[in-house]
């Protein structure tokens, strides 16, 4: 069967794998001039620089964690953020840890206040209030003991040659078409042919319900001498910005100079990238629309972030992979995840 998978992100690049090892003709459309979608990262001046943010990897599915592993080593970083608070700068999420550092305890609405509440709107847009908890439950409110860690699942770590390495060891093999138009691949698909769609959902359907609303971001990065103390700093306060991080932690460089960046969201518009779903207010029920419209289409499976409109981490990606093209794979490549 012949497939056109539409864009190369994690989701685009894990289906295209699925695919081709099932022995499918698979081919990839992709707009930007390399793979990876906002996972990709480059080397400048020495620094792995994450071009599109901080990707770190996590996962408690063993399946993906084995199935990203034929692709990349990978290295033992444990992933920490700290928070320049009310109360000074403080360990996150909140921990015995965070509790030490400011010298006694807080209730759950003192965290939200102190961690929880400015950055939210600053992310957004919104009172952290008329946040779901798709959104809110991702970081824990309180942890009971020392684990300072990010995440706590099995699984971490990141490429240790980087996720471009990873992406092409994924997809060596499978013809992929750089730099092209966001329709190429419908003038090249023919009667029969399947489409793996990981685009913005809106504009599959040329936006016939109208625009789906994403946060974007921007960033605003420095060279710099002077290594930050932590990867990342998010910035639970007034600044405009949300975090600030150093990229040079999160491949454990020790280069004698960093990229610092600091990131800014955005309302998502014409001339910048989608990064984030708003999964409430009016974008739950547009999206609504276009679900109904997708469930309909015959031969495109859609996947990602922006196709299924949903909040997902790299891992989740993969596992929706798996999970939406058992279908067309032999059942032991697919049987260990939900
Ligand atoms: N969040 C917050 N303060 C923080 C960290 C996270 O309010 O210091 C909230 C915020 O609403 C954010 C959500 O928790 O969008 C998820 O945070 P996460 O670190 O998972 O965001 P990502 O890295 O995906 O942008």
């Amino acid at each position: 069967m012949k497939f056109h998978v539409v864009g190369s992100g994690i989701s685009g690049s894990a289906a295209a794998r699925l695919l081709a090892d099932a022995g499918h003709h698979v081919e990839i459309w992709e707009t930007r001039s390399q793979t990876g979608g906002n996972c990709h990262d480059e080397r400048i001046n020495g620094v792995t620089v994450h071009r599109y943010g901080p990707h770190l990897f996590h996962t408690n599915d063993r399946a993906v964690w084995e199935f990203l592993s034929r692709f990349t080593a990978w290295t033992d970083y444990r992933h920490k953020v700290m928070a320049d608070t009310a109360l000074g700068r403080i360990s996150i999420p909140y921990s015995k840890v965070t509790e030490r550092q400011i010298g006694h305890a807080l209730t759950d609405e003192e965290i939200r206040d102190l961690i929880f509440a400015e950055y939210s709107e600053k992310q957004w847009g919104v009172p952290w209030k008329e946040l779901p908890a798709a959104i809110t439950g991702r970081v824990p409110t309180r942890r009971d003991n020392d684990d300072d860690r990010y995440f706590t699942d099995e699984f971490q770590g990141q490429p240790a040659c980087g996720y471009a390495a990873m992406f092409s060891n994924m997809l060596d093999g499978i013809p992929v078409r750089l730099g092209v138009n966001p329709d190429e691949w419908r003038r090249h698909r023919k009667p029969g042919d399947r489409v793996i769609y990981t685009g913005k959902i809106d504009d599959y359907f040329d936006c016939v319900h109208g625009p789906l609303p994403y946060r974007s971001l921007r960033f605003e990065h420095e060279w710099s001498p002077d290594r930050l103390p932590h990867p990342v700093i998010n910035q639970c306060n007034r600044l405009p910005y949300t975090r600030i991080y150093d990229h040079a932690w999160f491949s454990g460089e020790t280069p004698p100079h960093t990229l610092v960046t600091r990131e800014y969201p955005l309302a998502h518009e014409a001339g910048n990238d989608p990064y984030y779903p708003v999964p409430f207010g009016d974008g739950m029920a547009i999206y609504q629309k276009y679900r109904a419209l997708a469930t309909a289409e015959m031969g495109t499976v859609f996947l990602g972030r922006l196709a299924t409109y949903s909040y997902l981490d790299m891992w989740m990606a993969v596992a929706q992979a798996f999970s939406k093209l058992r279908p067309f794979l032999p059942m032991q490549q697919t049987t260990k995840n939900p």
